[in-house]
C-alpha cells in the first residue's frame, strides 16, 4: 500500500476526492496548500452566517445569483468547488479557510478586497461577489462565466447528466441564502428601477451587476434632442462637405486640402483668406442665421450661413432643438444645399439627398451622446474662432478696394 501512495493520491486527486487548494498568501503570492481537502470531511458552517464571518458590508454585496435546478446531484457542488479552487485561491479570514461543506469562498484579486461565495441550499447554487472596492462588472462577469462553464461541464461531459437542468435567477444583494424561492428573471428589471423583493418583503433599486449594457433599458432620446442630433450631422458631415469642396474648387494656389484636418473653422478661415466671394452685404456680425434675408443668396452668404449655424449647434447648452426651429433651420439648409448643388456640382450624391437621408435616419442614445461630444469638443477651438475671424474679417476690410464705407466699418465693429 505504502509504495503505491503516490499513485494513489494521484488517482484520488483526479477524481476530485481530494484537492490541493491555493492560497493567497499575505504577501499577495498565490501558494499550493501541502495539506489536502477532502470535500466529504468538511466542516459545516450555517451558511446565512457566511458573510457574517467575513464582515462583508451590504454595499460590498452583488446581487445574488442562482442556479436554479430542477433536481441537484448532491455531489455537484463539491465538484464545482474543486473546479474553482483550480481557478482561484481560497479566501481565508481569521486563520480560518473559506471552505465549509457546501459553501466556500474565494479570493478574485490579489488585494483580496474582490471575493465570491458559492453556496448550495436546497436545489440551488448561488454565486455572489464581494467587492470591497469600486463595483467592476467585467470582474463579475468572468466569475460567473467560469462558475456556469464548470458547471455546464460537470453537467453534461463528466456525469452525463442529460436530465439535469437549470435555469438563471437573481435574488437580492442582502438574501440569507438559505431563502429559495421569489427568484427574478434577468431582463425582468432594468438598471435603476425599482423591483419588490419578497424575501424582505420591500422595494429595492435594482442594480446590474452580470450582464453589463445587456440589461439597461433602452433610453429613448427625446424628439427635440433627435433633432439636435439631426441638425448637428448635417452640420458635421453636410455642410462641412459643402465647405470643402468650395474651398477645393476655389483654392487655386495648387494647395493640397487634408480634409480629415479641416474642421468649419479652419475652412472658414481659409475662405477668408482667397478674398473672394464676400457676402452680398459685407462681413458683419450675425447671430441668428435667419438675420441673413432670404435675397442674400450668393456664394459668401451661404457660407456665412454655414458658419452661424454651426455655431448656433455648437453654442447649444441644452443640446435640444425644438420643432419650428429644427424646421426653420431644415428649410435654410435646404434651400441654400439646392444652390450649392448647382455650384458644386459634387461627385457622387447630391448635398440635398445626403440632407434627406440624416432626416430620415434611425437615431440611437449612441448617436446622441457622440454628437453631443464631437460638437462640445469643438467649443473651444471656436471661441479662439471667433476672435481671429473678427480680425480677419477687420483686415480684409481694411484691404478691400475701394475702401469701405463707414457704415461696413460701424457693423463690423459692433
Ligand atoms: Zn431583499
Amino acid at each position: 500500500m505504502r509504495i503505491h501512495k503516490e499513485h494513489i493520491l494521484e488517482v484520488i486527486e483526479k477524481f476530485d476526492i481530494i484537492i490541493y487548494p491555493l492560497l493567497l498568501t499575505e504577501s499577495g503570492n498565490v501558494q499550493r496548500e501541502h495539506s489536502f481537502y477532502v470535500p466529504c470531511m468538511l466542516q459545516t458552517l450555517k451558511i446565512k452566517d457566511i458573510d457574517v464571518l467575513f464582515n462583508v458590508p451590504n454595499a460590498s454585496k452583488s446581487t445574488c445569483l442562482c442556479f436554479v435546478f430542477s433536481f441537484l446531484p448532491p455531489y455537484l457542488i463539491s465538484n464545482l468547488i474543486v473546479s474553482c479552487l483550480r481557478e482561484y485561491p481560497l479566501a481565508v479570514v481569521k486563520g480560518e479557510i473559506g471552505l465549509f461543506k457546501d459553501c466556500c469562498v474565494f479570493n478574485i484579486d490579489r488585494t483580496g478586497c474582490a471575493k465570491f461565495v458559492l453556496a448550495k441550499s436546497s436545489h440551488m447554487i448561488q454565486l455572489q461577489v464581494w467587492q470591497w472596492d469600486e463595483v467592476d462588472t467585467e470582474v463579475n462577469q468572468a466569475v460567473l462565466k467560469i462558475v456556469e462553464r464548470e458547471i455546464n461541464r460537470i453537467v453534461n461531459t463528466r456525469y452525463k447528466l442529460k436530465t439535469v437542468s437549470f435555469e438563471k435567477k437573481w435574488k437580492c444583494e442582502t438574501t440569507s441564502f438559505s431563502f429559495d424561492t421569489g427568484f427574478l428573471e434577468f431582463d425582468q428589471v432594468h438598471d435603476g428601477e425599482n423591483y419588490y423583493c419578497e424575501e424582505h418583503a420591500t422595494v429595492h433599486k435594482y442594480k446590474d451587476y452580470w450582464s453589463g449594457e445587456k440589461s439597461k433599458a433602452p433610453r429613448r432620446i427625446s424628439s427635440d434632442q433627435q433633432n439636435y442630433v439631426r441638425m448637428s450631422m448635417i452640420v458635421l458631415e453636410v455642410l462641412s462637405g459643402v465647405l470643402y469642396d468650395r474651398l477645393y474648387i476655389d483654392t487655386k494656389t495648387g494647395e493640397i486640402l487634408d480634409r480629415d484636418k479641416l474642421d468649419i473653422t479652419e475652412m472658414c478661415k481659409k475662405y477668408c483668406a482667397l478674398k473672394i466671394n464676400f457676402p452680398s452685404k459685407g462681413f458683419r456680425k450675425i447671430e441668428k442665421v435667419d438675420e441673413i434675408s432670404t435675397n442674400e443668396d450668393t456664394i459668401g452668404d451661404d457660407i456665412q450661413r454655414i458658419r452661424v449655424i454651426r455655431n448656433e449647434m455648437q453654442h447649444s447648452s441644452v443640446f435640444a432643438l425644438d420643432d419650428t426651429r429644427y424646421q426653420t433651420l431644415i428649410t435654410i439648409v435646404h434651400d441654400m444645399l439646392t444652390r450649392f448643388d448647382q455650384r458644386n456640382n459634387p461627385a457622387g450624391e447630391s448635398y440635398v439627398k445626403r440632407l434627406d437621408e440624416i432626416r430620415k435616419m434611425e437615431l440611437e442614445t449612441r448617436s446622441f451622446e457622440e454628437i453631443k461630444e464631437r460638437m462640445k469638443a469643438g467649443n473651444l477651438s471656436d471661441i479662439f474662432f471667433m476672435f481671429e475671424v473678427q480680425e480677419q474679417i477687420l483686415n480684409l476690410e481694411r484691404q478691400i478696394t475701394p475702401r469701405p464705407n463707414r457704415n461696413r466699418w460701424k457693423r463690423v465693429q459692433q
